[in-house]
């Protein structure tokens, strides 16, 4: 213990001692209480020798917190903040400071989980729920989900639905060719394993005589152009195809809704309702459909049902469409939402209400007019007549000099195939305007101007119908009611700055203060994604020193940042795979081996790359098993692409097989898919590229820090061997011509989040991060070795240890006592704790992942809490009371069972509201009771009800 505390004190003490939860003494307790003579006897009883990892990480030595701070701001320097007219899709934005500083810089809202539980959720699904009113009342479409990842993966989501639902047999499907270029990149990236074909036209012209499923129109258009798209429609709608809309929220204030010219869906980015650039994100896409599509609309849903006591109460509706059920048959491979930015456009749509909305964009717009008159004056007529707030001007000869002259006022503009374009927002102000128009050549004035001019919107396609009606969109409009409605919200969720929350494969560790710092300051946060390279110079250094890092930890050769989810990383991985096949003349590879204890996304992700899934079975210890196999293997031999496995497994153990399977499949002509999900048992001691993985994802919302933001945002690259380098995904904005394009719009993915999972390896160290690798692990068989006597945990090594995470299996008990998986979940909440995973991997039993980041208190905390559990589960057993009249079922208890002024329990109400040893001063209470999620399904409700609903419900 000396020699590590002084090694450490020289080198990796400042900050990895404030990440790592365990004091060097708690180690010592807990070593004993595991038998394990040392952390380093532990290691080895714990993973397979033969895959230990020969020399230690090298990463540089550590900085301290005041140090990466310093570092940060150099880096910062070096990237240079123009003013931005680039458009495309991505919009300067005022973010209200209350609603910055209170939900994105708020670890009440940022450290929060997805919202599986919805008793402790209640807040963030009010918020979401707004968010998906919001959208249905600007689309002008029924039901929206609860955000998508971003606009391009939005559109071919909204294509793979159409294809479902169309009754055209064609497998072609027709893009605008005024849609935004990163869009058709990705749709362009989604059809062609699937063997449909994109028809790029004109919809004003071309539509009528193309066979096609569906059609993907923008409106307005990535030029600007401003169309009526209901004979387009119409003709879709003649065919028996579906149309789908690219709409800009900001200027569907304006103009009619997608719903009104007739559209199926609409998606788009909620990006400008507040939401910083980021040099490409994290922003919330949105979808929306009509009634009768809702079943099959991917992503998160969040809809209304009641409690207990039949209060409403919001939950996540519609589970049965996704993956974790449905795995190849899914309606797509996303896990995650983009909640907490869904949540910010959402606070920016009720600080402003819909006329503060409404008074932006006619500002926004009023000035594109102005600027329009004013390039008319001078000689460059802007291409459409009608427009938003962006204008295309094809500058002839003058293009350069023009684009050097706006350079040179420090503004970017839009450049095009053929013209320039220049794209104004709610940051723009008339000296933007003036500014732009000396870089075509002339000095006017912007208040001339703007007494002569007309708007440019036209009079057939003016918005006419209300939207925000709903009373949450009128009663914020203060600071101090704004305040207030976040505080009161946040106050109702559960999240990691009130306790620990020991989910199973989800990593919920440490997002330390330091880390999430950088991401706000303009330099990171307002880059747009295509702004020139040599003004993102320190987003590039940072991208350069963690791709090689992230090599460095995994011994992988090349990393992609561009996947912004662990299911993006996943497709992009097999489309890796898939093209590396191709490369070789061995197209006809499809078959994937997927073990039956995956993750959803793996088979969801497999389909949606055109492979064929051969699901191997596990052995009764959880490992896979090796004999099935390599009999399937064998059995697919000329057909394999590859197998997906997750490493340490599913079932929290490091199998002793794993070189042995990566043999086989390599030996049948497949490549390894290592789901590097559970990295944080690995890091530091040993790595996939080492062991025979060719490609993983690595999730850097679990492992490096980035936190889950209650459900999303995350980050997913992918790391690969040498051979799979050159089918990494390309983008159009940086790699036009790569074999593989792109999977998201931005050629970086969430590029402003980098930064945090960046400051963590900054900070940690090599050293550090070994340490955190096996306190984690160390914290894992702490919370076994407590609780296997009172629920056994249900596989472990062939000496007894788990990895990072355990599974507890209540199952015995429902026989005993008939308690179920979820009476035990929300029970926790009673103690004050967010459940651990619930019947995944294996239905009925619990998973557990502590992570290095909690502290022997709060693992003594959580362990009292579940042995005090089995108590009352023991009381059941022994006849005290039936489990339908136990505190168990009736949990969670809220306030209105410690006030009921009718208690009849067969149990005191301080023994169900505070159960052993919980504080009655630092009491968590959840706003509602136990949710009932069948109601929620059968009678759903997707966004604010109607306020005349309110009125008949008042009456
Ligand atoms: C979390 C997880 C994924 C998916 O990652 P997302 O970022 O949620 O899309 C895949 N596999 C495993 C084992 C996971 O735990």
């Amino acid at each position: 213990m000396t020699a590590h505390r002084k090694s450490s004190g020289e080198t990796a003490a400042n900050f990895a001692r404030r990440h790592i939860g365990p004091s060097a003494r708690d180690v010592t307790a807990m070593l004993e209480t595991v038998g394990a003579k040392s952390v380093d006897a532990l290691m080895a009883e714990t993973l397979p020798s033969s895959i230990r990892q020969a020399a230690p990480l090298d990463l540089g030595k550590p900085l301290s917190e005041t140090e990466a701070i310093a570092h940060m701001a150099e880096l910062a320097r070096q990237n240079q903040v123009f003013t931005s007219l680039i458009g495309q899709g991505y919009s300067g934005t005022i973010l209200p400071a209350v609603i910055q500083r209170n939900i994105l810089e708020n670890p009440a809202w940022y450290t929060a989980y997805t919202p599986y539980q919805p008793e402790i959720s209640q807040g963030r699904l009010e918020a979401l729920f707004n968010f998906q009113t919001m959208i249905c009342d600007l689309t002008g479409l029924d039901v929206a989900n609860a955000s998508l990842l971003d606009e391009a993966t939005a559109a071919a989501e909204a294509m793979a639905l159409a294809e479902r639902h169309s009754k055209v047999e064609a497998k072609a499907f027709f893009v605008d060719k005024d849609v935004h270029p990163q869009t058709l990149a990705v749709m362009r990236t989604r059809a062609e394993p699937l063997g449909w074909t994109l028809v790029v036209g004109d919809p004003l012209t071309d539509l009528d005589k193309a066979d096609v499923l569906g059609a993907l129109l923008q409106y307005p258009g990535t030029s600007g152009a401003l169309r009526d798209l209901r004979p387009a429609i119409a003709a879709l709608k003649a065919k028996g195809a579906l149309a789908i809309v690219a709409a800009d929220l900001l200027a569907l204030t304006l103009i009619a809704s997608p719903g009104e010219l007739g559209a199926d869906i609409a998606v788009g980015s909620a990006q400008r309702f507040g939401v910083p650039m980021g040099y490409g994100g994290p922003h919330a896409a949105y979808m929306a459909v009509r009634d009768a599509l809702k079943r099959s609309l991917p992503g998160r849903i969040v809809g209304l049902s009641v409690d207990s006591r039949g209060a409403p109460a919001y939950r996540l509706a519609l589970q049965t469409r996704e993956q974790h059920i449905r795995r190849e048959k899914a309606t797509s491979n996303i896990c995650t939402a983009q909640v907490l930015l869904a949540v910010i456009a959402a606070m920016y749509a009720t600080y402003h209400g819909p006329e503060g909305l409404t008074q932006i964009a006619r500002t926004v717009h009023r000035r594109t007019a102005v600027l329009a008159a004013g390039l008319r004056k001078l000689g460059f007529a802007p291409d459409s007549d009608t427009f938003f707030d962006t204008l295309s001007v094809d500058a002839g000869a003058k293009r350069t000099e023009i684009v050097a002259r706006a350079a040179a006022e420090k503004i970017n503009l839009g450049v095009g195939d053929a013209s320039l374009r220049i794209a104004l927002d709610e940051t723009t102000t008339p000296a933007t305007v003036e500014a732009v128009w000396r870089a075509f050549g002339g000095t006017l004035a912007y208040a001339e101007l703007d007494a002569t001019t007309r708007e440019a919107l036209p009079d057939d396609l003016k918005r006419t119908t209300t939207f925000l009606t709903h009373p949450v969109f009128h009663a914020h409009r203060s600071e101090t009611e704004m305040l207030r409605y976040m505080r009161k919200l946040s106050d109702r969720d559960l999240a990691l700055d009130r306790a620990m929350i020991p989910l199973g494969s989800c990593t919920m560790k440490l997002n330390a203060t330091t880390e999430m710092m950088s991401l706000t300051w303009p330099e990171f946060g307002n880059l747009h994604p295509f702004a020139p390279r040599e003004q993102a110079a320190g987003y590039h250094a940072l991208f350069a020193r963690l791709e090689k890092w992230l090599c460095d930890i995994t011994g992988y050769d090349a990393i992609s940042l561009q996947p912004n989810s662990g299911a993006q990383g996943e497709y992009a991985g097999l489309l890796a795979i898939r093209a590396y096949h191709a490369a070789r003349g061995e197209s006809h590879r499809k078959i994937c081996l997927i073990p039956s204890s995956a993750h959803g996304t793996n088979p969801a992700s497999a389909a949606m790359v055109g492979m064929d899934v051969v699901v191997v079975a596990c052995e009764k210890n959880g490992d896979v098993d090796v004999n099935d196999l390599r009999a399937k293997a064998e059995q697919h031999s000329n057909d394999l692409a590859a197998v997906m496995i997750t490493y340490p497994s599913t079932h929290g153990v490091f199998e002793e097989h794993i070189k042995e399977i990566c043999d086989i499949v390599h030996g049948h002509g497949g490549q390894v898919y290592l789901d590097g999900a559970n990295l944080n048992a690995q890091v530091g001691l040993s790595r996939p590229g080492d062991y025979g993985a060719d490609v993983s994802h690595l999730n850097l919302h679990k492992t490096f820090c980035i936190p889950h933001g209650g459900g999303g945002p995350g980050m997913g690259p992918i790391g690969v061997k040498a051979h799979l380098a050159p089918f990494l995904p390309g983008h159009p904005a940086t790699q036009a011509d790569a074999p593989v394009g792109p999977v998201s719009a931005a050629p970086f993915g969430s590029a402003s989040i980098l930064t945090i999972s960046y400051i963590y390896i900054l900070m940690m160290g090599g050293e550090g991060l070994k340490r955190a690798t096996e306190i984690a692990i160390l914290n894992a068989n702490y919370i076994a070795a407590r609780l296997d006597a009172h629920f056994p945990v249900l596989y472990k090594n062939e000496k007894g240890r788990v990895a990072h995470e355990c599974i507890v299996d209540p199952r015995p008990l429902k026989t005993t006592s008939g308690v179920t998986v979820d009476d035990i979940a929300k029970r926790l909440i009673d103690y004050g704790f967010h459940a651990p995973t619930m019947s995944f991997p294996v239905p009925g039993t619990l998973m557990i992942e502590p992570t290095e980041s909690e502290s022997k208190a709060e693992l003594d905390r959580f362990c009292d809490a579940m042995i005090a559990i089995r108590k009352e589960i023991a009381e059941v057993e022994a006849g005290r009371f039936k489990i339908e009249a136990s505190p168990l079922r009736h949990a969670p208890h809220t306030v209105h069972d410690i006030a009921d002024d009718d208690w009849k329990r067969a149990y005191a109400r301080s023994e169900g509201c505070f159960p052993d040893g919980v504080s009655r001063t630092d009491k968590y209470w959840c706003p509602v009771g136990r949710v009932d999620n069948v109601y929620g399904d059968r009678n759903l409700v997707c966004s604010c009800p109607p306020v005349s609903d309110y009125a008949e419900a008042a009456e």
